[in-house]
């Protein structure tokens, strides 16, 4: 059983309601976690507000990025703990639960050291006056978050804010929320003040809702489906309070007939499988000149049937997916992809052996899918990558552009001309020139445009996401 921790405590809550969490290797219940309504929620707002008004908020920017990088310390001191845990709540790889615990130390590093470099300016005026432009924290903000990464976005969406100096309140998603939980203990423990830090688990419809409409929040962060997310980003306007919104996507990886084959195909087939295809930025979509689609695909192909599906401890391309629901979602988009005749290029395997109980999912390779069908338009969030074939340039970038989405793209190409014409007219927030990178990279500013959400998370410019710019006009004379 885990506990919320508000304050700098573990409770149980206000009403000591429990739910099942589920292990997705073997569909068994792994642990329980406390079921948090609105009366948690507004304690911990409450707690958040006093350690800003408090021992949190009267830290020196330096301080706090000391106590930031200390944290991350802690992340790397307890590495093998934090990995086993987040795997066992996931399901994941345990090569992809140690590459998440290592991201999630960087998101430290990186907000420790930046927290007392956030400068504001100075701007030239008027005679006899002088202006100076301050970026401050809006006090507390909240955060909830999906459970297909749980550390790293513990690290991309509360780090930034606490290095610049907010309190903060995590709903993080009720499937996997055991390494959230234990950060918040290892920040009590390496000395972060009381209600800095706090996380309040249960249901979405519950505490989701509740902090999202909570007046006492000053700014919201949301990472999870669309759906939800409008429906935050309604709740937030209610209290007139911005948020910021990432919501996943259907990246286009565009493979031009000069491209590196060889260099591409396996970057090509990682940016899906990449976390059992469970991640927002996933390269779900490749975009294949014609005259080299055919040979393409059949190396593609050659990986994708090598691809096994098993448990964390076995350590093998993919793992499971997060649920039951989530595993019919994604076999909801195969079985429809079959029955419409769209041909099955490949197709990974279930490992020997798995238990029963666990959500696998076979990876699957289509192509070539039709123009305007569901594998083309809606993020499957499983590892299903849709091929298709382009004529030229323009066509490539129409269908890039094909989607209500706009995450990430990659453009492969030898063609330096092409490599610039492409990334700025493709509509994407990253856009990676001859490889990809989904997750990581903590220092290149991220995030989506359309129905991928609004905002921007990691390098400097998330500092600014978390703080209010103040001008301040002085007329001296
Ligand atoms: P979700 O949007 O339902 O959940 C994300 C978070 O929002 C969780 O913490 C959840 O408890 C909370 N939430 C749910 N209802 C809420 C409400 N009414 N008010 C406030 N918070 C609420 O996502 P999901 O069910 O976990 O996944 C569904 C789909 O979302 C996936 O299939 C995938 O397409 C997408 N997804 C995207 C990302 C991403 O990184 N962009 C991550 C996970 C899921």
């Amino acid at each position: 059983m885990t506990q919320h921790f508000i304050n700098g405590r573990q409770t149980a809550g206000r009403t000591g309601e429990t739910m099942a969490v589920l292990a997705p290797a073997t569909g068994e219940e792994f642990t329980r976690i406390a079921c948090g309504n609105a009366a948690d929620i507004d304690d911990a707002v409450k707690a958040a507000r006093a350690a800003y008004e408090g021992a949190w908020g009267k830290l020196t920017a330096a301080e706090r990025g000391r106590l930031i990088a200390r944290l991350g310390l802690a992340v790397l001191d307890h590495f093998d703990e934090l990995a086993l845990l987040e795997a066992r709540d996931t399901g994941k790889p345990m090569a992809q639960a140690k590459a998440d615990i290592e991201a999630c130390a960087r998101y430290f590093e990186f907000y420790g050291g930046a927290a007392d470099k956030v400068h504001g300016h100075i701007v030239p005026f008027l005679n006899g006056y002088s202006v100076n432009v301050v970026h401050e924290p809006y006090g507390v903000t909240g955060h909830i978050l999906p459970w297909n990464y749980p550390a790293q976005m513990f690290g991309r969406s509360l780090v930034p804010a606490l290095a610049m100096g907010n309190a903060v309140v995590l709903k993080p998603a009720e499937e996997a929320c055991q390494t959230a939980l234990r950060l918040a203990v290892l920040a009590s423990e390496v000395g972060f003040p009381d209600g800095a830090i706090n996380v309040v688990t249960g249901r979405g419809h519950e505490a989701g809702a509740a902090l999202s409409a909570h007046p006492g929040i000053g700014f919201m962060s949301f990472t999870g489906s669309p759906e939800v997310g409008k429906m935050v980003q309604i709740a937030c306007a209610e209290n007139y309070v911005a948020c910021t919104l990432e919501l996943g996507g259907k990246s286009p990886q565009i493979v031009f007939d000069d491209a590196d084959v060889d260099a591409a195909v396996p970057i090509v087939c990682k940016a899906i499988v990449q976390n059992t295809g469970q991640t927002c930025s996933a390269g779900s979509r490749v975009l294949v000149q014609q005259g080299i689609y055919d040979e393409f695909m059949e190396a593609v192909a050659g990986q994708f049937a090598k691809l096994r599906a098993g448990t964390p401890e076995m350590d093998l391309d993919c793992g499971p997916v997060i649920n039951a629901k989530q595993r019919g979602r994604v076999q909801s988009f195969v079985d429809q992809a079959r029955e419409a005749g769209i041909p099955v290029i490949a197709e990974g395997q279930i490992a020997q052996g798995v238990p029963n109980g666990g959500f696998f999912v076979t990876p699957t390779l289509f192509g070539p899918v039709p123009r305007g069908n569901r594998l083309e338009q809606e993020e499957v969030f499983g590892p299903v990558l849709a091929a298709f074939p382009f004529s030229d340039e323009e066509d490539a970038i129409r269908t890039a552009n094909s989607t209500a989405y706009g995450l990430v793209a990659s453009v492969w190409t030898k063609d330096g001309g092409r490599q610039q014409r492409v990334s700025k007219r493709v509509r994407a927030g990253q856009v990676f020139i001859n490889g990809y990178g989904a997750g990581g990279g903590i220092e290149l500013p991220f995030g989506g445009t359309g129905k991928s959400g609004h905002g921007r998370e990691k390098g400097f410019i998330a500092l600014e996401e978390f703080a209010v710019t103040k001008t301040i006009v002085h007329k001296h004379g």
